[in-house]
């Protein structure tokens, strides 16, 4: 078993991501398994090597360890390339000069019961899918064509939830990914590889046997499935865990530093009263 910790250095890590790393570190620690830490720091603009320095620190007081050296996603940019090349290669992206302003607009009044968003935000109307590749341009998005990779993906692959609160084989269905997801953005404009495509490529590239994260990607996974199967990868596990909730019941967010691991440091709690405020 390999696992991994993949935060996004743009904030203090709090009790949510200390949660999920200790899980993700136990799981591996219980099958005689590795755990990896990763930098997801594909933002440039939000990444901090602060923020990141604060992270490895607060991860090792709390008695974690991981093979050196992480990997930072930011060195994986060949590696990106390849992937969408491959994709673009299949003829299954195109290119993309909406704003949100003109998806907004495009998308007008959906229709009654209709979902308007998805787990990469609102519901692309498919303005820009019939545009060539060749046509793009510098600040231009890169979609995928969800219906044609639905298509090239026959027969549809299905991902193993190991996690308590959807525990099983979920199989992707093309209705429900064209009419939920719909055409998921690949690389961001000025080129910068989006999320989705980056967690499959770094995922597949250190070997995760199984992906270890909050319930809140869960949605997110029917797309990292269609990925890795269109990329020809071998699909992982996955177990997406609880959420930590502040006293209101409101998710934790990055900016939430009244939780942050480093603030309880501070006040002078040790690990396993970490551990015990998460419920570990
Ligand atoms: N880097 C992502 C985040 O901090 C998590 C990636 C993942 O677990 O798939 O939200």
């Amino acid at each position: 078993m390999i696992t991994r910790f993949a935060p996004s250095p743009t904030g203090p890590l709090h009790l949510g991501h200390a949660y999920s790393a200790l899980l993700a570190h136990d799981m591996a620690r219980a099958a005689g398994g590795t755990f990896l830490l990763r930098m997801d720091d594909i933002d440039r603009v939000r990444s901090k090597p602060e923020f990141e320095q604060q992270a490895i620190d607060d991860l090792r007081w709390l008695g974690l360890d991981w093979p050196e050296p992480i990997l930072r996603q930011s060195r994986s940019e060949p590696r990106f390339r390849a992937a969408l090349d491959r994709l673009s290669d299949m003829g299954l992206t195109y290119p993309c000069s909406c704003s949100r302003r003109d998806i907004e607009t495009a998308a007008g009044a959906p229709q009654e019961g209709a979902p308007t968003h998805g787990p990469d935000g609102r519901i692309y109307p498919g303005t820009c899918r019939h545009r060539p590749m060749q046509d793009r341009r510098p600040d231009d998005a890169i979609r995928l064509n969800m219906a044609r990779a639905l298509e090239a993906a026959q027969p549809l692959p299905a991902f193993t939830e190991t996690g308590p609160a959807h525990a099983g084989t979920h199989r992707l269905d093309a209705d429900d990914m064209i009419q939920t997801v719909g055409d998921v953005v690949v690389a961001r404009k000025g080129g910068g590889i989006a999320y989705h495509l980056s967690v499959v490529v770094d995922d597949h590239g250190q070997n995760i046997t199984d992906v270890v994260r909050g319930l809140d990607l869960f949605d997110a996974t029917r797309i990292h499935t269609l990925l890795f199967h269109l990329l020809g990868y071998p699909i992982p596990r996955f177990h997406h865990h609880r959420l930590i909730r502040d006293e209101n019941g409101k998710r934790l967010a990055k900016r939430d530093d009244a939780r942050a691991i480093a603030k309880y440091r501070a006040e002078g709690a040790t690990p396993d009263d970490i551990r015990r405020m998460v419920g570990l």
